[in-house]
């Protein structure tokens, strides 16, 4: 690993471990759509694709076509569903390749349709119903009797439907009431006859929080990769223990030196030195990903210890206070995301100190940083 200046490790057995949780927790007849969206989230989607395809996921969750593409890439075959909408020039390769397109307006389902009998196939897709979010999806007043005319176009067949909660690890009322909404709908379905296999609503909150909605599909994003959502709910956090973070995101000490009191600090020179200090420039920067608002805010794991992060955040390289550390040097590992010595540095702490929220810190990750696998399957 020394060959590094800055990189991500990923644990593939945590993944695992995640998975069997994630299957345990929802029971056998529930299928798992594992969110991979974002290269997966950060954590590099061929890679983790190839691994769920062995460690039992059932449908692969996409934001667009080249992650889709990605996926087939890797394995022919594997159900995919895309979460983002399908802009119109993407829907012949959406039929062609057997992508499954998530469908909010009736406009929308005739034109694949169309595309469909043009080009001699059947799709698949899910139609998404708007409870809340506001986002995508038909609004759920004209749901069910819109789903009524989509069932009825040539070559297009209604596989799922699905909802999409706005804060399930936030609020329980708000929740409440995408989840009424919802029902309704599928009542309304239910009564005009209409079936569609499979039903899905969780996302990862929703799984901790609303479990009597997992109905036969959950979407696990975060809680895949072993970041547990948390929010003003409160959780039972005995059950959390086998949720490993599977990502760490490490880099090296570039420079060590010794700063006199009155010494400023980086752009801007933000911080100054109130007495002497050791200072130690690190190999990384908002350029791999690290964000800058959490310049002066920071910290980071050196030789076991917590270590400040001094001054504005650079391209390339931040300043963090080794003053603590004696024995650091140029060459050694410091940790911004991830365990050292008997201490961890998490997700959430990173997200608090760049006023951001864990999926951003995980997704901004930069193509710089080479992702480099362990565990159980890594090749
Ligand atoms: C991203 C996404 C998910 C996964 O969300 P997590 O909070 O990471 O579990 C699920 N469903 C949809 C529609 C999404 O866009």
């Amino acid at each position: 690993m020394q060959c590094y200046r800055c990189w991500a490790e990923i644990d593939l057995s945590a993944l695992r471990e995640n998975l069997a949780w994630l299957r345990h927790r929802v029971g056998s007849q529930v299928k798992l759509i594992t969110v991979v969206k974002a290269d997966a989230y950060g954590h590099g989607l061929k890679q983790i694709a190839a691994f769920l395809m062995q460690s039992g996921t059932d449908v692969f969750g996409v934001a667009n076509l080249s992650e889709a593409r990605a996926i087939r890439d890797v394995g022919k075959g594997w159900p995919i569903l895309m979460l983002g909408a399908c802009l119109p020039e993407e829907r012949p390769t959406a039929v062609r390749d057997g992508i499954m397109p998530t469908i909010s307006t009736l406009d929308e389902a005739r034109e694949f349709s169309r595309e469909a009998v043009r080009l001699r196939r059947t799709i698949d897709v899910h139609v998404k119903v708007d409870t809340g979010l506001a986002r995508l999806g038909i609004p759920h007043p004209s749901a069910a009797a819109t789903i009524a005319q989509i069932r009825r176009l040539p070559r297009l067949k209604a596989a799922g439907i699905y909802t999409h909660y706005a804060s399930a690890e936030d609020d329980p009322s708000f929740t409440q009431r995408q989840e009424a909404r919802f029902r309704i709908v599928l009542r309304q379905l239910h009564f005009a006859g209409i079936r569609i296999p499979m039903v899905h609503a969780n996302n990862s909150a929703g799984i901790l929080h609303a479990p009597q909605t997992n109905f036969n599909g959950v979407r696990p994003g975060l809680l895949v990769y072993g970041i547990v959502p948390r929010g003003g709910r409160p959780l039972h956090s005995a059950e959390l223990n086998s949720i490993k973070p599977a990502l760490s995101f490490r880099c090296r000490i570039g420079l060590i030196k010794d700063i006199k009191k009155g010494v400023s600090l980086s752009y801007g020179a933000t911080f100054t030195a109130l007495k002497k200090m050791r200072i130690a420039t690190l190999t990384a920067g908002y350029g791999d990903g690290y964000m800058r608002a959490g310049s002066n805010r920071s910290i980071v794991l050196i030789g076991g210890k917590r270590c400040r992060i001094l001054g504005r955040i650079t391209m390339d390289q931040m300043l963090a206070d080794v003053s603590s550390v004696p024995t650091a040097k140029a060459g050694d590992e410091a940790v911004l995301i991830g365990g050292q010595g008997n201490d961890q540095i998490t997700v959430h702490e990173v997200a608090r100190w760049c006023r951001t929220i864990p999926w951003e810190v995980l997704t901004n990750i930069s193509y710089r940083v080479p992702r480099v696998y362990r565990g159980v399957e890594a090749a």
